[in-house]
């Protein structure tokens, strides 16, 4: 605290993410970063892009990227959205689109950076509770509201909403922004992108950092109406008029053109999740079904921020939340087959 920091900054209450050590031989297994190096076409794109063209700006408007994406989901380049991170599409999508009289909606158990933006940019929020096993109810979301949010599948919970019922939702709110956070789509769901010709109300957002490997390049994007679209372009070149640098926008083309490695490390991870899950229902742990690339468990008899203590000391880092209603679950990210073998093997020490 300084006395030159405005009363605006005073409040804010920033997020804080999962730690990066700068210790190597840790076990990573608590950012859902992927296990798996991003497409080797991605880095070779980037490679050759390493060059003097570097002393000029990038293309404000990243066409190649957007017309990679559009044409992998088979929708319009101006249905498609992008950003340095899907962090900075979620940002812009606040400032711009869910900033409303009426409360925002979004699970009381979700993806904490939403209220460090409702804090940014003075949104008011309702949380809305998750059923008993953890499962978001489409009904809970048919009362008045200024817009909707919620990551499928979920995080931290790895639970997956089936597209009839993020329909539901859609249909209950015609008149508002439902935003559907889709970071962990590609391990295990169906995405809501095949359903925005048909809902102008439809935003889904998804990044690059997670099922293809490039959390390091900081690429995200959403896809929804051209309207709505056109609200975030307002905001974002009001903004930075060059949130992707020039590795960004050839090696996110190159990563959505590779469709053949991106089936295949989402297959693996997919793969090793149920062998995760299994060894740890083996040791007596509940998880939580998961569609992600992360599972979400507690241990009847162990102490979950203990548990986490004591993993992190055999070289094993997970996430702990300290909320309460999870407050006993750990998030633990699916690594490779030797990081998982690790995880279990420092279970079984404890
Ligand atoms: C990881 C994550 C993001 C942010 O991803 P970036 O593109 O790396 O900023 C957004 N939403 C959820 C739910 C996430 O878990």
């Amino acid at each position: 605290m300084s006395k030159f920091w405005s009363p605006f900054v005073k409040n804010l209450v920033p997020y804080v993410p999962g730690e990066q050590p700068k210790l190597t031989r840790l076990v990573k297994l608590n950012t859902n970063e992927n296990p798996y190096g991003p497409s080797p076409k991605a880095l070779a794109a980037m490679q050759t892009e390493l060059n003097d063209n570097l002393r000029l700006y990038p293309d404000p408007n990243s066409d190649l990227l957007k017309s990679a994406v559009a044409r992998y989901y088979g929708v319009q380049a101006n249905q498609v959205f992008l950003g340095n991170g899907s962090d900075e599409v979620l940002a812009h999508i606040f400032h711009g689109l869910l900033q409303h009289d009426q409360p925002l909606l979004f699970p009381d158990i979700s993806y904490s950076f939403y209220p460090v933006y409702c804090g940014l940019y003075g949104i008011q929020f309702d949380a809305v509770p998750l059923d008993e096993q953890f499962r978001i109810d489409p009904a809970d979301y048919a009362k008045p509201n200024g817009g909707i949010i919620f990551p499928n599948p979920n995080a931290p919970t790895g639970c997956l909403l089936a597209l009839e019922a993020v329909e539901q939702i859609l249909k209950a709110n015609p008149d508002s922004v439902v935003v559907v956070d889709e970071a962990y789509i590609d391990f295990g769901g169906e995405t809501a992108i095949g359903l925005v010709d048909r809902y102008p109300n439809l935003l889904v957002t998804q990044t690059l950092s997670k099922s293809r490997s490039l959390a390091g390049l900081r690429v995200g994007l959403a896809v929804g109406h051209p309207d709505l679209i056109e609200a975030l372009e307002r905001i974002k070149n009001s903004f930075n008029s060059y949130p992707l640098d020039r590795l960004a926008n050839v090696g996110g083309a190159a990563a959505f053109d590779d469709r053949e490695y991106f089936d295949k490390t989402c297959r693996l991870v997919i793969e090793h999740r149920e062998w995760v899950v299994a060894q740890l229902q083996a040791k007596g742990f509940e998880v939580l079904p998961s569609a992600a690339n992360f599972i979400f468990a507690r241990h009847p008899g162990h102490d979950a921020a203990v548990l986490a203590a004591k993993l992190r000391e055999q070289g094993v880092i997970v996430r702990h939340f300290k909320q309460e209603r999870i407050a006993q679950f750990l998030r633990i990210s699916i690594g490779t087959p030797e990081q998982n073998q690790a995880l279990i093997d420092a279970l079984g020490e404890l």
